[in-house]
């Protein structure tokens, strides 16, 4: 059997997760940095006024009344 001090078990248990999520959140983020944004449409059913954004939001608030919105079409 393979024995491995207790500071070695830590650093592959813990650190291992670790670096492997952090260079899954650092190729997410530049993968998004190069995608165009898109824009989301949203018509308000408070007032009834159509507006976009290009944020990736799923509700955002209508610019003329403050009523939150989900989004139309992405
Ligand atoms: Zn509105």
């Amino acid at each position: 059997m393979i024995s491995l001090p207790l500071g070695a078990i830590m650093v592959l248990f813990v650190g291992g997760p670790l670096l492997l999520i952090a260079l899954l959140a650092m190729f997410y983020n530049f993968r998004s940095m190069h995608r165009p944004a898109r824009d989301r449409i949203y018509k308000c059913a408070e007032c009834g006024h159509v507006y976009a954004f290009a944020r990736s939001r799923p509700m955002d608030r209508c610019p003329r009344c403050g009523h939150l919105n989900e989004a139309v079409r992405t």
